[in-house]
């Protein structure tokens, strides 16, 4: 078999590459060692968890929220094993669509583990055997596996990574959760709105660190009013099984009980295994090696996504992906990383694109700051979702936007203005001036722009 392109790796990363490739004429695979298509992001990452984020928010809904609203209900029952049902039945019209799209754009998916025999060939192992699969062009999208700590590690039952927390059978009596990131957060979110005591365990000083910090100290208020426990600054040094129960040590405190522990710590690049170092790429600390074209250096080798390191996202992967073909192609190619939002799926949500008022400060850049909160928005109030609010960031003397951060009700929708200001290089001005139908949340944005001049009109 040979092909103009083969991507190895069929998540966000390696599909959008695929169809892209298809776009310009390459004959194109795509090499995918799992039973669906879609990756991390779509089997076992941002659409289950986004499909249990939003049942159990509509489960938090009704039972905290709709008696504000007038709506009298019993006391709602969550049906695990179908609210399950639901996420899978997501995920499959989202791993089907991505099999639909193969086909429309004329992609061949082997099935199989592929390893890098040389820079023109793939070793597939297929269930009919190894089948040796020749391209032009080469994408590695072999994408990231969660982080196992060594004293800690996974038993599949009860001390889990994110997939098994994705696929709890039951809600657990008291979960636990190592690290404090996004994936704490989230999927800690889940089961708390179900009833199960969270505790978030931090090694460092607070939870989702590296973002802006007065948005985070928002949010973390608001998680420990909703029930989180969050302790920050604590060191977990192992855990011990006692039948169905976990008990997890704690340095300079006392060992923390746990029906399920999970760990989420980070997650690392997927690359040993596969021949790539013996066909010449350069790893580092397993983190494929690539220069701003996506080229490894090796024969006509590119490598993008979760495996290249820097943040793992599923946009910024896709984007990579089509960058990378573009080069292939002999295109230009570009990622704005300074306008890759990133988002967590709390509730309220958390959402920045650009610069943290603390890495303005480490850079010594001059910038003005404007606030909105969402209790002073019309919308938000009658949603009864006020909690939060907008911080924009901009040059003091070009006024020029460096960073948008929102810690509110469906700030994942609302980042998305803001990303397309840092890829127009817009200045706060050009977000005040720009007419914000009313009454919505996004007019927060608009606020805080003003704000940033000097001039919000609503507070
Ligand atoms: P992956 O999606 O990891 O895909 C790599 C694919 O390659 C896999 O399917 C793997 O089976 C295959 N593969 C690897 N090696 C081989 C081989 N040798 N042969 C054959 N096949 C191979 N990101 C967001 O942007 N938004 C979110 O809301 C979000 N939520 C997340 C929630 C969770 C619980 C997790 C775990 C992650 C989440 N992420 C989210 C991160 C996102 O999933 C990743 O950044 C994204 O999937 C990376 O895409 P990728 O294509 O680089 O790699
Ligand atoms: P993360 O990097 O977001 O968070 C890990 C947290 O664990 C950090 O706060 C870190 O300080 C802490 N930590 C590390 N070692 C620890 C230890 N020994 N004890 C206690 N805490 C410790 O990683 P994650 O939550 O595992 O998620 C992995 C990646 O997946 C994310 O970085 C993100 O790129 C991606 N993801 C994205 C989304 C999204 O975009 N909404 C959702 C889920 C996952």
């Amino acid at each position: 078999m040979t092909f103009d392109l083969v991507v190895l790796g069929g998540g966000p990363g390696g599909y959008v590459a695929a169809i892209r490739a298809a776009q310009l004429g390459f004959k194109t695979a795509c090499i995918e060692k799992e039973a669906a298509l879609g990756g991390t992001c779509v089997r076992v990452g941002c659409i289950p968890s986004k499909a249990l984020l939003d049942s159990t928010e509509l489960f938090d809904q009704i039972r905290h929220k709709s008696e504000a609203h007038g709506i009298s209900v019993s006391e709602p029952a969550m049906d695990v094993a179908k609210m399950h049902a639901r996420k899978d039945a997501v995920v499959k019209a989202n791993t089907d669509g991505v099999a639909f799209l193969f086909r429309k754009n004329k992609i061949e998916w082997i099935r199989g583990f592929g390893r890098l025999a040389s820079a023109e060939t793939i070793e597939v192992e297929t269930a009919e055997g190894m089948k040796p699969v020749r391209a032009k062009n080469i994408v590695l999208a072999t994408g990231s596996v969660p982080v196992e700590l060594p004293f800690l590690q996974f038993d599949g039952e009860r001390v889990i990574d994110s997939t098994g927390a994705l696929a709890l059978p039951e809600i657990p009596g008291h979960l636990v959760v190592v690290g404090g990131g996004v994936i704490g957060l989230e999927l800690g979110s889940v089961w708390r709105r179900l009833g199960a005591k969270v505790t978030v365990l931090e090694a460092m000083p607070t939870i989702l660190p590296g973002m802006d910090a007065e948005i985070v100290r928002a949010a973390d208020r608001v998680f420990r009013k909703q029930g989180f426990e969050v302790r920050t600054s604590t060191r977990v040094t192992g855990a011990e099984r006692k039948g169905d129960k976990v008990l997890v040590s704690v340095e300079g405190a006392e060992p923390i009980e746990a029906d399920y522990v999970l760990v989420a710590v980070g997650r690392r690049a997927y690359t040993a295994g596969m021949g790539l170092e013996e066909a010449g790429i350069r790893l580092e600390r397993g983190v494929i090696q690539v220069d701003e074209r996506y080229h490894t250096g090796v024969g006509s080798v590119y490598a993008i996504g979760d495996a290249i390191g820097g943040r793992m996202l599923a946009h910024k992967a896709e984007e990579e992906g089509t960058a990378a073909v573009e080069f292939a192609a002999g295109k230009h190619g570009h990622v704005n990383y300074d306008a890759v939002a990133n988002v967590v799926y709390t509730w309220p949500e958390i959402a920045s694109v650009g610069a943290t008022e603390e890495e303005l400060k480490a850079a010594g850049t001059k910038y003005r700051v404007g606030k909105f909160p969402f209790s002073a928005n019309g919308r938000a109030r009658a949603m009864g979702e006020t909690d939060g609010m907008v911080k924009v960031l901009a040059d003091d003397a070009t006024d020029r936007l460096l960073g948008l951060h929102i810690f509110g009700p469906r700030a994942s929708d609302m980042i998305a203005e803001a990303a397309l200001a840092m890829e127009f290089e817009s200045s706060a001005e050009d977000i005040a001036v720009t007419v914000h139908a009313h009454p919505t949340l996004p007019e927060a944005v608009k606020e805080a722009a003003l704000g940033a001049l000097g001039r919000s009109i609503h507070i």
